[in-house]
């Protein structure tokens, strides 16, 4: 975060329902304002140590939206710019996202090494403890820091041949069939009929934007 504090040149305002982003697009500065029912709010440094909450970046935007009826409509040059900003907001997710895998594994490697080990040593103590209360004669014994027991264990069977199994009907389980919506047969019966098809509902999501960053930009 710069802490140059800002002043109004330069700055664009990019506006939706839910807030403001405030462009500086020589240094590619943004930062956010949320729009709330007593008006614009900011969670940078300045707002945060004003009592009043105000800081530059809500004056900016204040007086950029003042202006906004003589503000131009947006040129090519600027529908170009903000792509360039999506690509550096790419970029920045893409390394921020490899960072965190990185580290992630790191710590899933420490937790491991460190969690085998600790499960090592454990084993010697209770290989230990189980010799010594079998040399007893005991199946449990109270101690000053616990208890130790030895615990019956259940059989564990294992399905060598399943076939042979389930040919004797005492160890067959039937599963019911499942019947489940065929979401593609669905889709295309619907797109090529316009059929309204009970228990459906069809909506047309308005038009998506898509991009695609030019190579090298
Ligand atoms: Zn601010």
């Amino acid at each position: 975060m710069t802490t140059q504090r800002p002043t109004g040149e330069d700055y664009t305002l990019l506006t939706k329902e839910e807030g403001i982003l405030l462009v500086n697009l020589t240094t590619g500065e943004e930062q956010e304002l949320q729009q709330t029912a007593t008006g614009l709010s900011c969670d940078c440094f300045w707002a945060s140590a004003a009592a009043d909450g105000h800081c530059p970046h809500i004056e900016i935007a204040t007086a950029l939206l003042e202006g906004e009826t003589s503000k131009p409509e947006l040129q090519q040059a600027d529908a170009d710019t903000y792509l360039a900003r999506i690509a550096a907001l790419d970029a920045t997710q893409a390394a921020n996202a490899e960072s965190a895998r990185i580290q992630t594994s790191r710590i899933e490697t420490w937790l491991e090494v460190e969690t085998e080990k600790l499960d090592r040593r454990r084993a010697f103590y209770l290989h230990a403890l189980h010799s010594w209360l079998v040399l007893q004669g005991q199946r449990s014994k109270r101690l000053v820091n616990g208890r130790i027991a030895l615990r019956k264990q259940q059989p564990q069977i294992e399905i060598l041949d399943e076939e042979a199994v389930v040919a004797d009907t005492r160890f067959q389980r039937v599963v019911p069939q499942q019947v489940l919506p065929d979401r593609r047969a669905l889709r295309e019966h619907i797109l090529k009929t316009g059929e309204e098809v009970q228990g459906t509902r069809v909506t047309l999501p308005e038009p998506k934007l898509y991009y695609r960053i030019a190579k090298g930009a």
